[in-house]
């Protein structure tokens, strides 16, 4: 796997945008359907906004109606890492980053086949490449 990327919180407030860094860095949430992919249909791979790691494919992006950009699956197993989430009085599972610990958003168990579940994640954590073949 690739080395860690590890930045100081000032050194990624200069590199990401005020959203951004609020979801990726601080743990935060969009608010749903405000984002620029929940119903992108573009082909292309999503990469993490703060390190370029390829992190989802447009192939296994689904329409969830949440307002957040899904997947059931993602393009690597070892390029996202997921992580028990107590807060909120629930428990859920965080998904991150394994390069740079960016939080990408939570997986839930009700997504489609084959896999079942529901990669919900915040369009500012992601940074679409478009297939140029497209
Ligand atoms: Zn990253």
């Amino acid at each position: 796997m690739a080395d860690k990327i590890t930045k100081t919180d000032k050194e990624w407030q200069e590199q990401l945008s005020k959203a951004s860094y609020q979801v990726t860095r601080k743990h935060g949430t969009e608010r749903s359907f405000s984002g620029e992919y929940h119903d992108c249909k573009d082909k292309g791979i999503y990469k993490c906004i703060c390190c370029g790691q390829p992190l989802f494919s447009s192939e296994t992006k689904f329409d969830s109606g949440t307002g957040w950009p899904s997947f059931w699956q993602p393009l690597e197993t070892g390029n996202v890492e997921e992580q028990e989430d107590r807060s909120f009085f629930s428990v859920r599972t965080e998904v991150h980053c394994s390069r740079c610990d960016s939080h990408l958003g939570h997986v839930f168990n009700d997504g489609p086949q084959p896999t079942g579940l529901r990669y919900c994640m915040n369009s500012v954590s992601l940074n679409l490449e478009r297939d140029s073949k497209a």
